[in-house]
């Protein structure tokens, strides 16, 4: 199965060879192997091309589509354009043939002395590093209280936070360091 997703890298052009990675298997399979709560919205398509260079090949791309994650703070859908561009150095793993199936960075791995680039490791990697770290449904979400669970975007709840406040926190934390410090 996931031969179908490596490239042979031989007899390329000298202005390399461009392609459209749209396999929707490429990316869904590790979704779901990883429990990811992401929902592919619009397809994930990479635009690449691939340059033959000394000792290995450039690989330039062009990621676009769009995703939905829940928001870091409440939880809610969050609807991602990726639109990202990528260039990387792939480098031909040296050692024989036997060797294949090499880790480290490079996507390649040699076939029988065949270069050949591993599309679903490089797809995969592109669409992680696309993702944001924290997904925000708005800048200033307000997330969820801690006590009752209420959306606080909807509308606040009765509960009090006397303890939830980071400022306050932050200052308690240097009173008491300080304290700790006069009995020294
Ligand atoms: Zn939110
Ligand atoms: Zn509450």
């Amino acid at each position: 199965m996931q031969n179908a997703h490596l490239l042979p890298l031989n007899d390329l052009p000298p202005d390399g060879r461009r392609l459209t990675v749209a396999d929707a298997s490429l990316w869904d399979g590790n979704l779901r192997e990883f429990h990811m709560d992401c929902r592919v919205e619009q397809p994930l398509k990479i635009e690449l091309h691939i340059l033959p260079v000394e000792d290995g090949y450039l690989v330039r791309g062009e990621l676009t589509g769009s995703v939905i994650l829940p928001c870091n703070r409440c939880a809610e859908d969050v609807h991602i354009r990726l639109d990202s561009r990528f260039e990387e150095f792939e480098e031909v793993p040296a050692g024989d043939d036997a060797d294949a199936g090499q880790p480290g960075d490079s996507h390649i791995l040699l076939d029988k002395g065949v270069p050949m680039l591993d599309l679903a490791a490089l797809s995969w990697e592109e669409f992680v590093l696309a993702l944001p770290m924290t997904p925000l449904c708005r800048e200033d979400c307000k997330g969820l209280c801690p006590q009752c669970g209420a959306n606080l975007n909807a509308a606040a709840c009765h509960c009090v936070r006397d303890e939830g406040d980071p400022r306050l926190a932050a200052l308690r934390g240097l009173s008491l360091q300080k304290d700790w410090t006069e009995k020294k």
